[in-house]
């Protein structure tokens, strides 16, 4: 029987379609992907969730090749900015992690894959961002 499916982080929604879920300072709409006592753009203390699209285009990346023992380098560490304005933090992945499989402005999208199960067969789900197929 399959198991459960937890996302590896609080902003990321796995149901009804994986997605991600900011706190939107509803004084300035600015927008955080963790719990803030207050906004740091305007000092507004009232948040409302706000799901984020899951697609957007490449603004900045990192080609990394050091890391903690464990993790797989290179990776490609980016900077996404979704179709409704918001930045997002994640890897870039299903690209060959050199300057030739990656290029600013491509068009990506939401990912999501499993990064470890435990034995009652629960799946840990974390996101990360792909190429939109052309
Ligand atoms: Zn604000």
């Amino acid at each position: 029987m399959a198991g459960e499916r937890i996302p590896l982080v609080g902003y990321l929604v796995l149901e009804p379609q994986p997605h991600l879920v900011a706190n939107e300072c509803e004084s300035c709409r600015a927008r955080f992907f963790d719990r803030r006592n207050a906004c740091g753009s305007c000092g507004g203390r009232s948040f409302a969730p706000a799901p984020i699209a899951t697609t957007g285009h490449l603004r900045a990346f990192s080609i990394v090749h050091r890391a903690d023992p464990g993790v797989r380098v290179p990776f490609v560490s980016a900077i996404v900015e979704t179709v409704d304005g918001t930045t997002v933090r994640a890897n870039l992945v299903e690209v060959s992690p050199d300057p030739d499989g990656v290029r600013l402005g491509m068009p990506v999208r939401l990912v999501t894959y499993p990064v470890g199960i435990d034995s009652e067969g629960t799946e840990c789900i974390a996101f990360a961002f792909a190429p939109v197929a052309a």
